[in-house]
């Protein structure tokens, strides 16, 4: 759908009560082929008199912080959680949120950018699925559809403390660096009606020992994941699993103790214009003793508890298997 027809159904919008005291929707605004998709709060009183996002104090400070991060904010898309103003700039609630959700995902559906910023807490919850402190949320990158999702400070909480500017700025930045690199620039993107699709298996494991699982760090992209890869001609998924283990950790002879999980997924994979359809199969192991030594495309190893691993995980499916690698090992 066009950016234009998005903006005429926000305008006419009357999903929620905010339509009743509004003066304008605000309508998302930018770039259409943005990389960088920037995602606030709300409307406040100058934004609502405009019908644009981020024209207020708030929008100066945005401003600045995208010229320090060497970005144009009119190479960049800009929208916020709700299109209408809450009355008195009260705190979005939870059923306006939910019913200004599809004007949002229409809009990442339509840009498609390349990384994703939520600004403030409620950006953040939204886009990621849970509540946490901004000073947490923006020290790991986490993911949206497929995409690197960085959280960071609203440019108003910066009004009322100059010192976050910085932070901001070098999150910016971040989010900068992950739209022009070519790694993320292919990781996964949200599958597209219409294009081939092709079937994957493949396999991975969780290593365990002493109550925490290993993760590895993929260097390029500096994600944390958990060893996986395809399963080889004649190869078992069991055996599949086993090889990737020892071969992405330097762990040798893990021990496999049960089948774990199946996860699947789909993405659009550019280079090729196919959709692929992933079946990965995840395996529980016992890590011999010994230090890991990940092959030379991972730069880290941790041996997490849950939180850690948790807060650390780039892909909300590898988060869902480490939550069952833990129920099974029973801490
Ligand atoms: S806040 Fe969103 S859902 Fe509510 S009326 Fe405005 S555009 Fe519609």
């Amino acid at each position: 759908m066009s950016l234009e027809e998005l903006a005429r159904r926000v305008r006419r919008c009357r999903r929620c009560r905010l339509w009743k005291t509004r003066e304008r929707a605000v309508p998302g605004e930018g770039d259409r082929n943005a990389r960088i998709f920037l995602v606030g709060e709300a409307p406040g009183r100058e934004e609502d008199k405009q019908g644009r996002p981020f024209v207020g104090a708030a929008g100066k400070i945005l401003n600045e912080s995208l010229k320090k991060a060497g970005l144009m904010r009119d190479g960049v898309f800009i929208t916020s959680v709700l299109r209408c103003r809450p009355p008195g700039n009260r705190n979005p609630r939870k059923d306006e949120i939910e019913k200004c959700r599809p004007h949002l995902e229409a809009y990442i559906d339509a840009v498609d950018p390349y990384a994703v910023v939520a600004l403030g807490s409620f950006a953040h919850s939204v886009l990621a699925g849970k509540s946490v402190k901004v000073s947490e949320a923006r020290l790991e990158t986490r993911e949206y559809e497929g995409r690197p999702l960085i959280s960071t400070y609203h440019p108003a909480a910066v009004l009322y403390n100059r010192r976050l500017l910085k932070h901001l700025t070098s999150d910016l930045k971040r989010a900068k660096e992950f739209a022009e690199s070519e790694e993320v620039r292919i990781i996964s993107r949200p599958a597209r009606k219409g294009n081939r699709d092709i079937s994957v298996k493949t396999a991975g494991g969780v290593i365990h020992r002493r109550g925490r699982i290993l993760l590895i760090r993929k260097r390029s992209e500096k994600l944390w994941c958990l060893p996986k890869g395809h399963i080889e001609m004649g190869e078992t998924p069991e055996r599949a699993a086993m090889r990737e283990m020892e071969e992405e950790t330097g762990l040798g002879s893990t021990k496999i103790e049960r089948e774990l999980c199946e996860v699947e997924y789909s993405y659009y994979w550019p280079q090729d214009d196919v959709n692929y359809r992933k079946k990965v199969t995840y395996f529980l192991a016992r890590a011999p003793e010994g230090k890991p030594e990940p092959e030379s495309r991972f730069d880290k190893y941790k041996w997490c508890t849950e939180a850690e691993a948790v807060g650390l995980l780039f892909h909300q499916n590898d988060v869902n298997v480490a939550r069952e690698a833990f129920k099974a090992i029973g801490k």
